[in-house]
């Protein structure tokens, strides 16, 4: 794949303390600045603004007013794009960031802009980062939506700019036949070719946002990219550099294909 999409949850940017986890920071800037260098074009979404915005309010709880919810976006995503920024100046590489509402979908003209954003820093070897601008969006920092959904937009962004890979990278090493942290006897499903109400039973019910965990999001995610003809694989964030064997073919994780 030429053109690809990585994105990346809180879990994987931040510790359990709130901190941000340097080291994952680290390696996925050095993966994809790698990838640039490779010749191909990457383009990152990334969540963990409201993470990182509580880390450095000294919160340890996200509360429950989304106007407090989208102070603290505000001051993480400032925060999380200084850190890419220092992350990928060590490696030569460039960023540029995008944030990106609904009407991207919605009105032709948007559409046709950001489209025009994202080809012009591709075409500069710029990583792009892209996240929901939270300060103008508010359906999806509802109390059910965990951090938000980048896993949907982060597959929008790839049928959008017509790339033909997503790496999505979790807190779990791929899909289970069942939860693995319900059930320790689930196993991991290496390859699924057809998303079905099975599948996403098999993720803990229904496709709607009362759902359990992040794992619909990133069913309808998968979804989105099989109806496009393109491809997502699912993996662990514990290590990004994973993202280089991912691209060699090595079945780690979950290919949807
Ligand atoms: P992230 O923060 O990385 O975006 P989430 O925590 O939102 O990830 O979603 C992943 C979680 O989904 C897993 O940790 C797990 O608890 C849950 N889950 C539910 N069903 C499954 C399944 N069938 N396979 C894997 N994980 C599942």
């Amino acid at each position: 794949a030429r053109r690809i999409v990585v994105k990346v949850g809180t879990s994987t940017l931040t510790h359990a303390n709130g901190k941000l986890n340097l080291k994952a920071i680290d390696q996925l800037c050095y993966t994809l600045s790698g990838l640039v260098n490779e010749g191909k074009q990457v383009v990152l979404v990334s969540s963990g603004a409201i993470g990182v915005g509580l880390g450095m309010l000294g919160m340890s709880e996200r509360p429950d007013s989304i106007p407090q919810q989208q102070a603290i976006a505000a001051v993480g995503q400032t925060q999380l794009m200084t850190v890419y920024q220092q992350r990928f100046a060590i490696y030569g590489q460039k960023i540029g960031q995008i944030l990106l509402t609904h009407d991207v979908v919605d009105y032709p003209t948007s559409h046709q802009n950001v489209l025009n954003t994202f080809e012009n820093l591709l075409r500069l070897n710029i990583i792009p980062i892209v996240n929901e601008n939270d300060t103008v969006a508010v359906d999806e920092l509802d109390h059910h939506t965990k951090f938000g959904d980048n896993d949907q937009l982060s597959a929008i962004v790839a049928t959008m700019i017509d790339a033909e890979l997503l790496i999505m990278l979790s807190d779990i090493e791929g899909f289970f036949d069942k939860n693995p942290r319900k059930y320790t006897d689930a196993s991991l499903i290496s390859r699924i070719t057809e998303i079905d109400e099975e599948t996403f039973e098999k993720a803990g019910g229904q496709g709607t946002k009362l759902g359990t965990g992040g794992m619909i999001t990133k069913l309808k995610a998968a979804q989105k990219m099989l109806r496009a003809d393109k491809s997502m694989i699912l993996a662990s964030g514990e290590n990004p550099s994973i993202i280089f064997k991912l691209l060699q073919g090595d079945l780690l994780g979950t290919l949807f294909q």
